[in-house]
């Protein structure tokens, strides 16, 4: 897979991705992560890239013309263009799948101050996706988390040791609880079903405390499930 990043702040992309097993993967060629400045395809000299809104307001807008230029220079026929937005569909686990298992190219847009002018939205984007309720500063943060969520469901980013299939939503229930060494660690012993060897047993228990777990803090999930 491949994608690009197009923002008026690329270190902030390129540094959160650059670590551990997602700039392993890119390493290891099993992703390519670009982070581009949106200012490289400003039209003047001062490299403008955002103005005032029509209709008058605070803060400013991105302008259409360089973010037209970057998608066209990036772009191949495969290419997924997203938005990031407040206002898009909410990143959940099958969302990021679904763009793991189905493209090959993404091309990832970050507003900035009030964010992007709706024409470029309209006429470029396929998705816009939100990574939550609430509004970050700059997109490049929210492009950064889609990133990881989606790199690390690429065959062969995480490796057996760390499988993403059991991991929450990915069952449809939230994680059972995980402890390690020591069995106690200031009056609090582990649950003793963890010692007894018995694969099955521990097995059966875990499921019981993901749906328990899910059941008190998600309930939500489960109506998911069922419908
Ligand atoms: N005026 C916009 C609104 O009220 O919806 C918020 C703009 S925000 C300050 C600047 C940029 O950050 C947005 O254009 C978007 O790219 C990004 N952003 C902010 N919150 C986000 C979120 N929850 N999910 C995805 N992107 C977000």
């Amino acid at each position: 897979m491949r994608i690009d990043i197009i923002s008026l702040f690329p270190q902030i992309a390129s540094g959160a991705l650059g670590e551990s097993m997602i700039g392993r993967a890119q390493e290891r060629g099993l992703v390519q992560i670009h982070s581009h400045n949106l200012r490289d395809w400003a039209q003047d000299k001062h490299r403008t890239t955002d103005d005032t809104p029509y209709g008058g307001g605070q803060g400013m807008v991105l302008k259409c013309e360089p973010v037209f230029a970057a998608v066209e220079a990036l772009r191949t026929p495969e290419a997924r263009v997203i938005y990031l937005s407040p206002g898009g569909t909410p990143l959940r686990h099958a969302l990021a799948a679904r763009l793991a298992a189905e493209h090959t190219h993404l091309i990832l847009l970050c507003g900035h101050y009030e964010g992007l002018d709706q024409r470029a939205i309209d006429l470029l984007v396929h998705e816009e996706i939100s990574i939550g309720d609430y509004v970050l500063t700059n997109g490049a943060i929210a492009a950064a988390v889609l990133t990881d969520a989606v790199v690390r469901l690429l065959p062969g980013v995480l490796g057996d040791a760390a499988s993403s299939a059991e991991d929450s939503f990915a069952t449809g229930l939230l994680e059972w609880p995980q402890y390690t060494r020591p069995v106690e660690f200031q009056g609090q012993r582990i649950p003793e079903i963890l010692l007894s060897g018995n694969h099955a047993a521990i097995l059966k228990w875990r499921q019981e405390q993901a749906l328990q777990k899910t059941r008190l803090r998600r309930p939500d999930l489960l109506g998911e499930a069922a419908s």
